[in-house]
């Protein structure tokens, strides 16, 4: 596998070509940001963390019969994926009470949602991707209703798989992002699960183990994505 052009780079992730026009290579970096980029950062070796992290994840999804982009880890920082076309959806899945419900609420975070709610986002950080609803994916043509459905279910039942899976290490999941694109007419999962995208509380103390660290200024954020893969590569060990 050849590493060819850089095809893009974003705030997390530089996307490079490969001998395959089918294939593309995520490389994850230690760069973090927050409120749509006005706060910016390094959180030392959270590429590779984020790397084994969402590796692993995709691997056991794919077991569940969750389709995704991911192909292969290939190094420290470095992900073969399949070139997908990203929808611009970015699909939140939430199962307790934190961040801007909490906020667009009034309510105190931590709160147990009675079922998860789901809401979409436009993927446009000019505009500081303003959340949308359904209609407003339809009408401007951001996915079909057929793509909408298909998204729809799996994010539900990632989130089924991912919370009972995440109990079992001692976290609570409390939401995340997803992100789908389109191949060879099909949607497959995409980007990446990660604590950038995830809010990640312990069990036990409601520690977070995110990048609410970041956001917050809350310190020890290094130590919360080495925590997340500890306890990830030990459960997997037994
Ligand atoms: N999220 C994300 N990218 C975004 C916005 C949100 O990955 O551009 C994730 C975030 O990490 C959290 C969940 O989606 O796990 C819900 O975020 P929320 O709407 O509460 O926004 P925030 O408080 O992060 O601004």
């Amino acid at each position: 596998m050849e590493k060819r052009e850089k095809l893009y780079e974003g705030k997390a992730k530089i996307l490079y070509a490969t001998d395959d026009p089918n294939l593309i290579i995520q490389y994850f970096k230690d760069d973090a940001t927050a409120f749509n980029a006005q706060k910016k950062g390094t959180i030392v070796e959270k590429g590779i963390y984020n790397n084994r992290i969402s590796s692993h994840i995709f691997k056991l999804l794919a077991q569940e019969g969750v389709a995704s982009h991911f192909v292969q880890h290939l190094s420290d920082r470095e992900m073969l994926v399949k070139r997908v076309n990203i929808i611009p959806v970015e699909v939140v899945i939430r199962n307790r009470i934190a961040g801007s419900l909490a906020k667009r609420f009034g309510l105190a975070e931590g709160g147990v949602l009675s079922r998860p709610i789901l809401e979409f986002y436009y993927k446009d950080d000019a505009l500081g991707d303003p959340m949308i609803n359904e209609d407003h994916i339809a009408v401007f043509e951001l996915a079909s209703q057929k793509e909408m459905e298909e998204i729809k279910k799996i994010s539900l039942s990632v989130n089924t798989f991912l919370k009972s899976w995440f109990q079992e290490i001692r976290i609570s999941l409390v939401d995340f992002k997803l992100e789908f694109g389109r191949y060879d007419h099909q949607v497959l999962l995409a980007d990446e699960i990660t604590p950038d995208g995830c809010r990640l509380w312990d069990i036990e103390t409601e520690e977070k183990l995110d990048k609410d660290r970041f956001r917050r200024d809350l310190g020890q954020i290094e130590e919360a994505y080495r925590e997340v893969w500890r306890r990830i590569s030990e459960h997997s060990a037994k």
